[in-house]
C-alpha cells in the first residue's frame, strides 16, 4: 500500500480577538516529519499510523503538518498557502504511483477568511487529485462535521474523549478500517444526524461518560464499523455549527441509520443534564476554602485551547481581593510581562501590569509588585503524548500567589506547566488553570477536589446567547425542544463505493 499522510490543525473561534496568521503556525512548527517527532498535535495520530504502516510493510509518503494554537479566523492567504503545500506533495505522490490511502489528521473546525469549512475544502481537493484512493480523516470532536467532509471522505473518525486522551487509539482504528476498505474487505456507508444542539460536553463525568460508553457499545454491533459523536465547537459563526452523530456500517446503510438515530435520540433526551451547571468564581472560592486538601479549578472561559486569549484577570483579582495564599495561577499569556521579568532576572522585585490586554473579555489589567523566582527560555508541557511549547516563560510570586506567565499561548494540560518552572505544588491549597476540561486528565491525579468554573471571558457557556448570523436559532438551548418544530431530524446518508455494495 502507498499511503499519503499529512495534517492541518487549528480550531477557529470566530469571536476571538486574536488573528491566526503564519506566525501562529510557525510557532508550533511547519514540518514534514511530524510522525517521527513528539512536539506537535499531529505527532500522535500520524506517529501511530506510521508505526502501523511499517508493521504492514506499507509505504508512507508524508506531507506537511501545520498546526496553530486555536484563535480567530486564519488569514486567507495563509490557509491557501498551507493547503496548496499539502496538495502539491499529494499530487506529486499520486503522479509517482497511484495512492491507496490518504490519511489526514485535521481539526474539523478551521475557518479562514473566505472559507467557513477549510477541512471540507481540503478533502474535496484531495479527492479530485486521487479519486480512487481511500480517504480517511481523524478529527477533533470539537468539529463542525460538515456534509462536504463526509461526502468527500471514505471514513471520518473523531476522538471520543474530552479530554482527548484517545488520539492514538482513533488513529489505529482509522488505519485499519481504511486499509480494509482499500483491500475491498469492507464498504463503509455513512449516516449523519444533526441533533440541533449546541454545547460543550466533557466526557469524564456523567452523563456524558455514559453516552460515550454506549457509543463504544454501538461499535461492537454487527456491520457497524465506527461511530462518532461530534460535539461541535460552539464559538464559531458558521452555518453547520452543532452537535452531530456519524455512524459507518459495512454496506448496511439501514444499520448505520438505525444506530445514528438511536445515538442522537439518547443525546437529545439527555440535553437538560448536559447543560454545564458549573459554579461561578465566588461560589467556587467559598467552597474551595472550606475543603481540605488540594483544590484544582478550571477557568473555563479563558481557555487558549478554545481560542481565548489566556490573559483574563477575573480569577486572579478575586484571589487577591480575598487574600488567598498558597495558590498557583496560570498560565497567563503576556509576552510583555515575560520580557520585563526576564530582563530584571531571577530574584528581582518589580512592578508589572499583568493581563487584561487582548480585549474586553480579558477584564482589566492588574498592577502587581512581584518577585521573579523562575525563568525558562523554552518552556513546554506534556499534552496527550506530545510536548507542547509554552515559549519563554517566568514564575513570579505576589502576595502568596505563584503565577506562571508564558510567551507562547496555551491552555494548561499538565502540572509540569508549573513544576517545569520550579513551582512546587505539594504545599499548595489551590491551583487555578486556564483550561476548560483537558487539564482534568492529569490534574485529577494530584487533586483532592477538581471542578470547572463558569468564568467571564471569550468562551461563554451561555450557548443560547452566542450571536450566530449564519445558522438559524432553532437549536437547544436557545429553543427548549427544537425537534418539536420540525420532527426528529432525518439522517443524511452517504454511499461512496457503491460498486462494492
Ligand atoms: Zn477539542
Amino acid at each position: 500500500m502507498r499511503i499519503f499522510i499529512s495534517s492541518l490543525y487549528t480550531e477557529t473561534n470566530t469571536l476571538s480577538p486574536i488573528p491566526t496568521g503564519l506566525r501562529a503556525f510557525e510557532e508550533y512548527g511547519l514540518i514534514r516529519d511530524a510522525s517521527m517527532r513528539q512536539d506537535v498535535p499531529a505527532s500522535v495520530p500520524l506517529g501511530e499510523i506510521r508505526r502501523l504502516a511499517q508493521a504492514c510493510g506499507d509505504e508512507i509518503i508524508e506531507g506537511l503538518s501545520a498546526s496553530a494554537q486555536p484563535a480567530g479566523k486564519t488569514v486567507r492567504a495563509v490557509y491557501e498557502k498551507l493547503r496548496d503545500s499539502i496538495l502539491v506533495d499529494l499530487r506529486a505522490a499520486q503522479a509517482a504511483a497511484p495512492l491507496n490511502m490518504i490519511l489526514l489528521a485535521l481539526h474539523g473546525a478551521m475557518v479562514a477568511d473566505g472559507y467557513d469549512d477549510c477541512e471540507g475544502d481540503l478533502i474535496a481537493r484531495a479527492r479530485a487529485i486521487a479519486p480512487d484512493a481511500v480517504i480517511g480523516i481523524e478529527l477533533d470532536l470539537h468539529c463542525h462535521l460538515t456534509d462536504a467532509m463526509v461526502r468527500e471522505a471514505d471514513v471520518i473518525i473523531a476522538v471520543k474523549e474530552y479530554p482527548h486522551i484517545d488520539m492514538a487509539e482513533r488513529a489505529n482504528e482509522l488505519f485499519h478500517i481504511c486499509r480494509r476498505t482499500a483491500l475491498g474487505e469492507v464498504n463503509p456507508v455513512a449516516a449523519l444526524v444533526d441533533t440541533h444542539m449546541i454545547g460543550a460536553y466533557p466526557t469524564f463525568d456523567a452523563p456524558m461518560s455514559g453516552i460515550v460508553a454506549n457509543l463504544r457499545a454501538v461499535e461492537t454491533r454487527a456491520s457497524i464499523l465506527t461511530a462518532t459523536i461530534a460535539h461541535g465547537f460552539a464559538w464559531a459563526d458558521v452555518a453547520e455549527v452543532g452537535t452531530k452523530v456519524l455512524v459507518y456500517a459495512d454496506t448496511d446503510l439501514r444499520g448505520a441509520v438505525r444506530e445514528a438515530v438511536a445515538l442522537s435520540q439518547q443525546i437529545y433526551d439527555t440535553r437538560e443534564e448536559l447543560l454545564p451547571r458549573y459554579p461561578d468564581i465566588a461560589t467556587s472560592l467559598d467552597r474551595a476554602t472550606a475543603l481540605p486538601g488540594l483544590v484544582v479549578l478550571g477557568d473555563f472561559a479563558d481557555n487558549p485551547g478554545g481560542g481565548a486569549p489566556g490573559d483574563s484577570t477575573y480569577f486572579l483579582r478575586e484571589l487577591l481581593a480575598r487574600g488567598i495564599r498558597d495558590a498557583v495561577v496560570g498560565c497567563f499569556w503576556d509576552p510583555m510581562v515575560v520580557e520585563l521579568c526576564a530582563e530584571a532576572g531571577i530574584g528581582a522585585t518589580l512592578t508589572i501590569r499583568l493581563g487584561g490586554k487582548c480585549g474586553v473579555t480579558s477584564g482589566e489589567p492588574i498592577d502587581l509588585t512581584v518577585q521573579v523566582l523562575g525563568l525558562r527560555e523554552q518552556h513546554d508541557q506534556g499534552c496527550f503524548g506530545f510536548r507542547q511549547k509554552l515559549g519563554r516563560a517566568v514564575w513570579i510570586r505576589s502576595q502568596g500567589i505563584d503565577i506562571a506567565v508564558c510567551s507562547a499561548r496555551s491552555q494548561v494540560f499538565d502540572p509540569d506547566a508549573f513544576t517545569g518552572l520550579g513551582i512546587a505544588l505539594a504545599d499548595k491549597r489551590l491551583i487555578v488553570v486556564k483550561s476548560s476540561a483537558h487539564y482534568q486528565a492529569r490534574f485529577s491525579e494530584i487533586a483532592d477536589h477538581l471542578w470547572h468554573v463558569r468564568t467571564p471571558g471569550a468562551m461563554s457557556l451561555d450557548f443560547a446567547a452566542i450571536p450566530y448570523s449564519k445558522r438559524d436559532g432553532q437549536y437547544f438551548p436557545r429553543v427548549q425542544d427544537p425537534w418539536a418544530l420540525h420532527g426528529q431530524p432525518e439522517p443524511r446518508t452517504f454511499v461512496r463505493r457503491r460498486a462494492l455494495a
